[in-house]
């Protein structure tokens, strides 16, 4: 450990990181020389304008020089009054004795040369004197109260410890000074139980027994590191560790803290046996502001917390905000099923001479906040989850029901594309819920399809392919999604009883980038026709796709050129002019 370090290690226990919180008034220490410099000339000055005989003139009219005197003794006690209000005891203690220095003076010039003239500074200099004292003492009550406040605005009142303003601004402000540090949060595990089992006061009890502790560990310095331990809320506090120089000296110090819960708290003539979970992360390491800092370490103790074995401590790893993310986005589903806020979009689907196919339907959800979520982030976390199923249920549910009395009203002749997981295909109750759909929604079967993706080929096949004979049965269709991103095997597509093939976007972007690309798309749409599916193309956004897509057989396209997914309202529209 460098000089440097010693010295901030040293510096950095609770009360002098409060200390310097607290807000000072700052003012040059060499101003104070300044003033003593200025009441010295004062003093002197008076003294010589006390004692001329001169005279000096004025627009024509004589004025006595001692009649300046009392100019430069008020010069000399103003000097004095700044004194005691900047510099507080130090220029009370100084400006005392500087008026005592002028005691003998006085003393001498009235007592004994008889000079009674100096009379009227003499109970200048002793109202001064009373003036400093009355500023003194005023001084130190105003001081003594913003500490008080200062101390209640840092201060936690159960625990005594600082509170999450406190620690706010040490980690703001170390962050300003660029050194490493470490923020580690910590949660006290089951605190819950204890307070709802015993009750609020004995929960209050066990934590100041565990706050106190920990405050001890902190100002000894048995750790090693400088420590500053605070408290942010009910049972979660923040402990910054400073003067670390390695990953295994910062464990330690956090094992330190865990094993100050080791034995057991008595509270209430009840034993407790507590543990805490804490999750580290470290400046600039991890994250460079103190909003994603903190972030880090909540996502690093919440993991470490809910992976519920006997590890108490997580150093940050950057998944685990994925993780916070996840469980985020996995509530919001939650949320919008049981609100029932999950609704759909249509996308049109065309043939080559841009008649309408029909609409693929896509899921769409909103956060509480009211900002949309992409499909991107919530199907994989609803596949995940296990959620999918309830989700693919709603959009089935909500898109055929307005498909089926948009072609009752129209007669159009066009599908409903419904993406459904492999997952929710998979389970027991799928036939069913499809029966019970077609028969709530009177959708026609032969105006409904049902997009699976590859995947189902690979992960699942015999088992699918039961299902999807049944699903075939009923006159449904059946596409295969994102077709080419998987790889699965010819001879297993071949024995597939799929309609179409839905040529994933990826291949249709790099398509006019080369040759080979083209002759590749090619080549899935011929395999496409031999296999007697029929193919569309997805995610076509530019003419020139449009035109290779033509030339090359492909039978329907799908994509932003033609068509973006478009609320029912108009979808609705489109159809009703379409079959005009
Ligand atoms: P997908 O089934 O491949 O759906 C097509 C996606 O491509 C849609 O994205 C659509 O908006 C987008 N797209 C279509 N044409 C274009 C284009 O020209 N350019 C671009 N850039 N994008 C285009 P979206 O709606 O974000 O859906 C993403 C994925 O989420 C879907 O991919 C599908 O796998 C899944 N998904 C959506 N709704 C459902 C659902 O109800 N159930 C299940 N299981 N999955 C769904
Ligand atoms: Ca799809
Ligand atoms: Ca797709």
């Amino acid at each position: 450990m460098n000089k440097d370090e010693h010295a901030s290690k040293k510096a950095s226990n609770l009360e002098k990181t409060l200390k310097a919180l607290t807000v000072r008034r700052e003012i040059p220490a060499f101003t104070i020389i300044f003033l003593i410099l200025i009441f010295i000339g004062g003093s002197i000055l008076t003294t010589a304008a006390g004692r001329s005989q001169e005279l000096i003139m004025i627009e024509g009219k004589p004025l006595p020089v001692s009649t300046f005197a009392g100019v430069f003794s008020t010069l000399g006690n103003m000097c004095v009054i700044f004194m005691v209000v900047y510099y507080k005891k130090l220029g009370f203690i100084t400006s005392m004795i500087l008026l005592a220095t002028q005691v003998p003076g006085f003393y001498i010039n009235v007592f004994r040369n008889g000079n009674y003239t100096s009379i009227p500074g003499m109970f200048t200099g002793l109202l001064t004197v009373i003036a400093c004292i009355i500023i003194f003492l005023n001084n130190r009550k105003i001081e003594n109260y913003q500490k008080r406040i200062n101390d209640q605005a840092v201060t936690d009142r159960l625990t005594g410890l600082p509170n999450r303003f406190a620690v706010s601004e040490l980690i703001k402000k170390l962050i300003k000074q660029g050194r490493k540090f470490a923020v580690v949060t910590i949660n006290i595990n089951n605190f819950k139980s204890i307070n709802e089992t015993m009750g609020m006061d004995t929960g209050n009890l066990v934590l100041i027994e565990a706050t106190s502790r920990w405050k001890n560990l902190a100002n000894s310095g048995e750790t090693g590191t400088s420590d500053f331990i605070s408290r942010v809320a009910g049972d979660e506090f923040s402990l910054v560790i400073r003067g670390y120089q390695s990953e295994n000296e910062l464990m330690r110090t956090i094992g330190f803290y865990a094993s100050a819960l080791e034995e057991r708290i008595t509270a209430d003539d009840c034993d407790f046996y507590i543990t805490a979970s804490f999750g580290a992360a470290e400046y600039p390491t991890d994250a460079d502001s103190y909003d994603i800092l903190i972030s880090c370490s909540v996502a690093a103790m919440t993991e470490i917390k809910r992976a519920k074995n006997s590890e108490h401590i997580a150093r940050f790893r950057p998944e685990m905000l994925k993780v916070e993310h996840t469980l985020e986005i996995e509530r919001e589903i939650r949320a919008a099923l049981e609100n029932d806020t999950i609704f759909f979009n249509l996308q049109p689907q065309y043939d080559m001479t841009h008649k309408l196919r029909g609409f693929e339907t896509l899921a769409r959800m909103k956060s509480a906040d009211g900002k949309p979520i992409s499909p991107g982030e919530f199907i994989p976390v609803a596949e995940k989850v296990g959620l999918i199923d309830k989700l693919d249920s709603t959009v089935f549910r909500k898109s055929a029901e307005f498909f089926g009395e948009l072609v009752r009203k129209t007669g159009a002749d066009i599908t409903l594309s419904v993406n459904v997981s492999v997952r929710h295909l998979m389970k027991n109750g799928f036939l069913e819920e499809l029966r019970d759909i077609i028969q709530m929604t009177g959708i026609p079967t032969n105006q409904l399809e049902i997009e699976i993706t590859e995947s189902i080929m690979i992960d699942s096949y015999e088992k699918a392919l039961n299902c999807i004979s049944e699903v075939k049965k009923m006159g449904i269709k059946i596409a295969i999604d994102d077709f080419g991103t998987g790889y699965s095997s010819l001879s297993y597509l071949h024995k597939f009883p799929a309609d179409l093939l839905k040529v994933d976007k990826s291949f249709i972007d790099q398509m006019n980038q080369g040759e080979s690309s083209k002759r590749y798309v090619a080549s899935i749409i011929s395999i496409g026709h031999i296999m007697g599916f029929d193919v569309i193309s997805e995610g076509v956004e530019e003419p020139d796709q449009l035109e290779t897509l033509r030339s090359i057989g492909c039978d329907y396209i799908q994509g932003f050129i033609w068509g973006r997914p478009l609320p029912k309202e108009e979808a609705e529209k489109l159809v009703e002019m379409k079959s005009a």
